[in-house]
């Protein structure tokens, strides 16, 4: 038994001939807040997509809360990521077309559900932007759009949010609301949380950081510091350059 609400047992990821992931074993735990770290090719964005299923790895296991996705289908797999699973990129990607009550709804719709207004309205007021609602993406501050998209990423009460650097397009202090906001989300609301991050300030927001290199965990810390993680990056990119 375990309290992981994700896990990935020995999981491999090849692209052709280039290995991504190498024998990856990593568990998520409920209510918890990972940092993953690493130089840059070391695999932080396919562990998140192989772990959010939307890249299928070529060997090993990836379970979210307890199914095993390789028994999921095409669908079972898309219906999977629509109800467990939600994901926050760099680059927003809001629809430009749709106001910010339209973009949170758009996954209630895409699962076939009349979106509440309220409940729509609540999950804007939860990441302070009660009053935008009615704002397309060109309106609003690149702060304000990664926060409608993590409001489209949380309507659906997923198990887990994964963030490929979330705050990589933001200045320092709107990224550091974005943070301050997905740690609220885990110490309120029990969210799991898994971000990719480059930055040791960012990471030092999480309960727990890991390190990848050339596709392999190469270490973790909890309880990180900016100061202790900049030290742990400094030294896998120096053995990185050596190796
Ligand atoms: P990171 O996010 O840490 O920078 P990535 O996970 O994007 O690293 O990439 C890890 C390795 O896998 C790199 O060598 C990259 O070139 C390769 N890779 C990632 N995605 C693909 C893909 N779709 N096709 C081919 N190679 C890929
Ligand atoms: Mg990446």
């Amino acid at each position: 038994m375990t309290d992981d609400v994700v896990e990935l047992e020995r999981v491999q990821k090849r692209f052709g001939g280039v290995t991504a992931l190498d024998s990856v074993t990593l568990g998520f735990a409920r209510g918890t807040f990972t940092a993953v770290m690493g130089p840059s090719g070391s695999g932080k964005s396919t562990l998140l997509q192989t772990a959010a299923g939307l890249e299928r790895p070529t060997a090993g296991t990836v379970r979210v809360g307890g199914t095993d996705l390789a028994t999921l289908g095409e669908t079972g797999l898309t219906l999977l990521r629509r109800q467990r699973i939600g994901f926050v990129f760099q680059a927003f990607n809001l629809l430009s077309s749709l106001t910010a009550e339209q973009n949170v709804a758009l996954p209630l719709r895409l699962a076939g559900r009349r979106p509440a207004r309220r409940d729509v309205r609540a999950a804007l007021a939860a990441v302070g932007l009660a009053d935008r609602g009615r704002h397309r993406p060109a309106e609003l501050s690149g702060g304000q759009q990664q926060r409608v998209a993590i409001a489209r990423a949380l309507i659906t009460r997923p198990d887990v949010l994964f963030a490929d650097e979330p705050t990589g397009a933001l200045d320092m202090s709107t990224g550091r609301e974005v943070l301050a906001l997905l740690r609220s989300m885990v110490d309120g609301q029990r969210q799991t949380v898994v971000m990719v991050t480059h930055d040791p300030v960012a990471a030092a927001h999480a309960d727990r950081v890991v390190f990848l290199a050339d596709g392999r965990v190469a270490g973790e810390m909890t309880a990180p510091t900016p100061q202790s993680v900049a030290e742990r990056m400094t030294s896998l990119e120096t053995a990185g350059a050596r190796g």
